[in-house]
């Protein structure tokens, strides 16, 4: 099958656009290739497909210009998706996804390592990867974060709560940051996750650190450690390192401990929710009871507005609005 996709299109004349597309046929062909190279049940491997793809055509359907899928996918590709999964060719207009196409593939990665995944293994899965994501021509790390990482996380987190004085430990959780172009997207999947993916608590801290008021106290001990795809300065090889935590996570999550531990001066200049501590301590809440019932629901609950800016950045795009938001189910 060829991923070529179909450069000669008339609108694919802005070097931005041409890059977007080229991302996201990266992305797709290297996540349609993993899958097919690793193990995975066949009712398992499709779900994963149909929801990594209907968030890519998403993704390109609220750009500006909108970016349908016949406009870029190879005939080829068209014919495939057509058969395997129909109703994404559909559904990207109407339904929202639930998560960024990393985050999907990042849960995709960790799948495929059991039930105690590693940070190192997944990493070098992940490393290899964006590798294999990367756009030819590419020379240095600027470059790429302009143009080549539209869908790839340059972060992920990892995080486990080990309980006191005991050598109760969980397995390890992973999450990544929001990965796509554009303001009003960020703001889309991040509002997508506080109203409706994140586990409630930390939808709710998130959207309480953002506002001042009162903040997800977790139990004592949840670890963190957060990795960020680097290139050295010596040479343009790309590698994770270990790095603190921003000033927007130590207010979500006051009382983590964040290994390696946070800078006394760091700015942050993106909104609270962005980071992937969000995502990988919502999953060890949604996965861990035991932890979650130990958590207190914090009493003011802002969702509502969250809701509301969702619904205000779709009327911007194309996206096809309904009286309710519905959601793309991948089963
Ligand atoms: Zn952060």
């Amino acid at each position: 099958m060829s991923n070529e996709g179909k450069t000669g299109y008339v609108k694919i004349d802005n070097i931005m656009v041409q890059h977007l597309i080229k991302s996201a046929l990266q992305f797709v062909s290297v996540t349609l290739k993993f899958v097919k190279e690793n193990e995975l049940k066949k009712e398992d491997a499709k779900h994963y497909i149909k929801e990594m793809l209907h968030a890519v055509l998403f993704l390109l359907y609220i750009n500006k210009p909108s970016i349908e899928p016949q406009e870029f996918l190879s005939d080829g590709m068209l014919e495939y998706f057509r058969r395997n999964c129909s109703d994404v060719l559909e559904k990207y207009k109407t339904h929202l996804p639930l998560r960024p196409p990393y985050s999907i593939l990042l849960d995709l990665v960790v799948k495929m390592w059991g039930d105690n995944p590693q940070d190192r293994m997944i990493l070098d899965n992940l490393f290899q990867l964006n590798k294999d994501m990367l756009i030819s021509g590419t020379v240095n790390e600027e470059q790429m974060s302009a143009n080549d990482f539209a869908f790839s996380s340059r972060v992920v987190s990892c995080c486990y709560f080990s309980k006191k004085n005991t050598n109760f430990k969980t397995r390890k959780y992973f999450g990544a940051s929001v990965a796509c172009k554009g303001k009003i997207q960020r703001e889309v999947f991040i509002d997508v996750a506080c109203v409706k993916t994140w586990h409630p608590k930390v939808a709710i801290g998130v959207i309480n650190a953002s506002t001042g008021s009162e903040t997800l106290q977790l139990p004592e001990y949840v670890f963190s450690t957060a990795y960020r795809m680097k290139s050295s300065k010596t040479n343009l090889h790309l590698h994770y390192e270990a790095m603190p935590p921003c000033p927007r996570c130590l207010d979500i999550f006051p009382n983590i401990i964040f290994s390696p531990k946070a800078l006394p001066f760091h700015i942050a200049k993106w909104e609270h929710g962005n980071c992937a501590e969000c995502e990988s301590v919502s999953n060890l809440l949604k996965a861990e009871r035991d932890l979650d019932r130990a958590v207190v629901m914090p009493s003011s609950n802002n969702r509502i507005n969250r809701q509301q800016r969702l619904i205000k950045n779709l009327q911007k795009t194309r996206f096809l609005l309904r009286s309710n938001l519905i959601y793309y189910d991948s089963d």
